[in-house]
């Protein structure tokens, strides 16, 4: 028999000679239960806790992904009890290991920590306890269980790495977990350069099994983690093949969360109304969380939002450069309920241990899915419903961008974060489901249950409960070709568009205008001739052509052109790889040629607008006070033409 097959104590292997870790016949599997009854008091394994620790008990490089809040700590914690010496646990926070490491106290298991933080006079007393077992000089039950550090220590101590391989030596490092693994990604939206350095470990102690833990881990950011921390492909946890990276994933699906994609508003000022309007009718007393992009949107956001709301809406900031005073004053006043939404970047996030926030809104286009699952995620850890919208405004894209400019592969990123806001027909859930899934590029047949099912849709998303008759799909070939036309005529006079230059000049606002040069010469002002160019104007409403443009970049048929400026990077758009199969039709010949690729955009339905703007109509005098979340500032937008 194989020697590396685990010991179950009934024959039920698989035909396929994979091992099913998500049983309870494994010999270890009465004790594994009554320690996680009588030390962790809790009563049932959840999700895929069960066969993760069986795998882990077994030896095995493991990966397990699951939603935050989902129990990955209790994966490693309860084999590392049935496991002979120390595991060693890497967590990129303080606060999450000083709570972890405080909960297994109470829980009356040894476990310490060595961060930066800890004293000279603790730090050496841990090293001689772990030195100790090393040599067997100490007794079983003084062991230590479980060692956090951060990775600095792994990236930057030498002299943990050599007291660490005297551990190894011994027989006494039962393993290694990464938690929050995706932070070893450049793909991922977390990236920690400290991580990148973890691949040491696979390298100084190749026989010590690997566990990566993590919430969001698409495809890529998974073969990347697994090549960078020197792990083998995986096969799935219910049927896992000799040698291989055990996989495990839990449904990402959180049915508390409801989410919504709503469009925000032209004005910034108007942007902030919507969002005081949204928090004073559903959730006045709610505490939550809106996500800004940059430290000024933050402070902004959070000054509006406390004006508008006559003060009734307690706001706070967060962000990078907030002093750790600070910070610490918000999260105990945010804790208490003094403050109620917090407006942050994503600086806010890991280690939040707040379960009750009831709302979480996007002020902002986050930058990945990965990042908004994550960041949204952060709502309704409790399991009680909680609301996740995101303002999206297609216009948008460009600071976005420009802030992505240098992030490896953060366009491909981006679009696929456009792509899900600006569907109106694909349920969130399954949204979520196909970008996370890890077999989206194998066969169907070796997808996970969990995976199947987490494809029936929510039926509580917006979009699965959006009206027939909130959006309209229609064809827009025309219109995608007039706008490839307008880019390449620019491009012959030498000039440059921004994503908002182009939708203006299509449409044609401000007469056809637009400049060319700068620099030493100058700016020149130059005239499009829409008619002689596309024969018109595209005539789609600036919010739709709007939409329209990025699609045509999530679909290649544009392209971003970055232009670093002493100051800042700006985006401008260019034909992409797929313009051609467009522009190498007339006009004429596009709407008869069968080869012509077809377009097609859905944008919002106008019905909330007229709503809207005759509600506007009766409260002039109130001005910007009345307009609701979700209506779309057509009047605004036309002005700013
Ligand atoms: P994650 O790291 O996946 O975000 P944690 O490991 O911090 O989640 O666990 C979240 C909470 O769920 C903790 O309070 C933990 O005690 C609890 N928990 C974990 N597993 C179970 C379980 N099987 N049943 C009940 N509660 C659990
Ligand atoms: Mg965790």
């Amino acid at each position: 028999d194989d020697l590396s097959a685990p010991t179950k104590s009934k024959g039920k292997g698989k035909a396929t000679g994979g091992t099913d870790y998500a049983t309870d016949d494994f010999v270890w599997s009465p004790e594994l239960k009554s320690k996680l009854r009588s030390v962790f008091k809790i009563q049932n394994f959840r999700l895929c806790q069960e066969g993760a620790c069986n795998a882990n008990v077994d030896g095995r490089d493991i990966v397990c992904v699951m939603p935050t809040g989902g129990g990955k700590s209790l994966t490693y914690q309860l084999p590392a009890l049935l496991s002979p010496g120390v595991t060693l646990v890497i967590s990129p926070l303080l606060a999450l290991i000083t709570d972890q490491v405080l909960h297994l106290a109470e829980a009356g298991i040894a476990a310490v920590k060595l961060t930066g933080g800890t004293s000279k006079a603790e730090s050496r007393d841990i090293h001689n306890r772990l030195l100790a077992m090393a040599t067997g000089r100490l007794g079983n039950e003084k062991e230590i269980k479980l060692c956090y550090v951060t990775p600095e220590k792994i990236a930057k101590s030498k002299s943990f790495l050599s007291m660490l391989q005297k551990v190894v030596n011994g027989g006494k490092l039962s393993r290694i977990v990464i938690d929050e693994a995706h932070c070893v990604s450049q793909l991922g939206h977390d990236f920690r350069p400290d991580y990148q350095k973890l691949y040491v470990l696979r390298q100084t102690f190749p026989r010590v099994p690997i566990m990566a833990l993590s919430a969001t881990c698409p495809p890529q950011v998974l073969q990347d983690l697994l090549k960078t921390l020197g792990m083998k492909p995986v096969s799935d946890g219910a049927n896992a093949t000799v040698g291989s990276t055990v996989y495990f994933s839990s449904p990402l699906y959180r049915p508390n969360l409801h989410y919504q994609v709503l469009p925000k508003p032209a004005s910034a000022q108007a942007a902030i109304v919507a969002m005081k309007d949204y928090i004073m009718e559903h959730h006045p007393r709610d505490g939550g969380i809106i996500y800004c992009l940059t430290r000024k949107d933050a402070e902004r956001v959070a000054e509006g939002i406390m004006k508008e709301s006559g003060g009734k809406i307690k706001t706070g900031v967060y962000h990078a450069e907030r002093r750790d005073e600070e910070k610490e004053k918000l999260h105990l006043q945010w804790r208490r309920g003094d403050v109620k939404v917090v407006c942050a970047t994503i600086a806010f996030g890991l280690g939040i241990d707040k379960g009750d926030v009831r709302f979480v809104l996007h002020h902002s286009l986050p930058k990945s899915v990965d990042g908004y699952y994550q960041e949204s995620g952060r709502a309704g850890r409790d399991g009680k419903d909680s609301d996740c919208l995101l303002f999206f405004r297609p216009a948008d894209f460009s600071h976005i961008a420009a802030m992505m400019a240098s992030e490896r592969g953060g366009a491909a990123k981006l679009h696929a974060m456009l792509d899900f806001a600006q569907d109106l027909r694909e349920c969130r859930k399954i949204a979520f489901a196909k970008y996370f899934s890890h077999s989206s590029q194998l066969s169907m047949s070796s997808w996970t249950t969990a995976e199947k099912n987490a494809l029936a849709p929510c039926n509580h998303c917006d979009n699965c409960t959006r009206l027939p008759d909130s959006f309209t799909q229609r064809d827009v070939t025309l219109e995608a070709w007039q706008i490839l036309r307008v880019v390449d005529a620019v491009k012959a006079t030498g000039g440059q568009l921004t994503l908002a230059m182009l939708a203006d000049l299509a449409r044609g606002a401000g007469g056809g205008n637009y400049e060319v040069g700068g620099g030493r010469r100058g700016k020149e002002k130059m005239d499009l001739n829409l008619q002689a160019v596309c024969g018109g104007k595209v005539a789609l409403k600036k919010e739709e052509v709007e939409t329209l443009i990025v699609h045509m970049l999530v679909q290649r048929y544009l392209v971003e052109k970055y232009h670093q400026t002493a100051y800042n990077t700006v985006v401008y758009l260019g034909s992409g790889p797929l313009a051609v199969s467009l522009t190498r039709f007339s006009r004429d010949r596009l709407a008869i040629d069968a080869h012509a690729p077809k377009i097609e955009c859905c944008f919002r339905a106008a019905t909330r607008k007229r709503k809207s703007r005759s509600e506007k109509e009766g409260s002039k005098s109130s001005g910007k006070r009345k307009r609701q979340a979700g209506s779309s500032d057509e009047e605004e937008e036309e002005s700013d033409a």
